[in-house]
């Protein structure tokens, strides 16, 4: 069984699918953590965000791969060809360059690749922006995760305050992911959309809690 979350940057999307997916014994998948990676690799490598086959041939050739910490039923240890990124893909250079390399159709087709990999054996929650529409468009639940603006860069201050990286200053947080928000959307492949068939949720106001009960609820019908 796949249960697809996606939407925009902040909105809550990781504390959710790890909270479901601990809560329903699912394992669990963060795309935007792989998309981060190969942008990470990228800068570490020197090559241009622009050199679309460079960039997919790192998203083909590299494998990412997820890892657990002791005790810890989700995984939230990072890897790009065996090395670890669990920090490095959080940084605000991370967050200015990822949607730039996301929006190469190659890098799009060899992660949706290993995504699909990834997902083939289990029951997953997977979170990222395109995975009810085009990884998994059969997934069995699909949820569409939206908050204000204001309450997606607070959210995301504070994940950042609490992982210790990234920027925690919140204007510049909130044109991060306002400028994200628009490349994705508007990017011609696989944007930023709802699928027809997802469950909109606003999470704005709402205790986090209740969102989780309310997809856990969906999930085990
Ligand atoms: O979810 P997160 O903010 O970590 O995602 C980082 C970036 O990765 C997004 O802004 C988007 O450009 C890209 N992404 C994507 N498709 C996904 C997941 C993430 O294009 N399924």
């Amino acid at each position: 069984m796949i249960i697809a979350i996606d939407g925009p940057s902040g909105a809550g999307k990781s504390t959710v699918a790890k909270a479901v997916a601990t809560k329903l014994g699912f394992n669990c998948l963060d795309t935007g953590a792989m998309y981060r990676s190969v942008a990470w690799y990228a800068l570490e490598h020197g090559i241009s965000l622009d050199d679309a086959s460079s960039l997919g041939d790192i998203a083909a050739n590299r494998p990412i791969s997820f890892g657990h910490c002791e005790g810890d039923p989700v995984p939230r240890r990072v890897f790009i060809d065996g090395e670890e990124v669990t920090d490095v893909i959080r940084t605000a250079d991370v967050d200015r360059s990822v949607s730039t390399v996301s929006a190469h159709p190659c890098v799009r087709e060899a992660l949706l690749e290993q995504q699909r990999r990834i997902a083939s054996e289990g029951n997953y929650v997977i979170e990222g922006r395109d995975i009810g529409t085009v990884v998994f468009p059969n997934a069995e639940l699909k949820v569409f995760l939206t908050a204000s603006n204001e309450e997606r860069a607070r959210r995301r201050v504070l994940q950042n305050e609490q992982r210790g990286v990234g920027s925690v200053d919140f204007e510049e947080v909130l044109a991060d992911i306002l400028r994200r928000d628009e490349l994705d959307s508007s990017r011609q492949n696989a944007p930023l959309v709802a699928a027809e068939d997802a469950l909109l949720l606003d999470s704005t106001g709402r205790d986090i809690a209740d969102v989780i009960e309310e997809i856990c609820e969906r999930g085990a019908r």
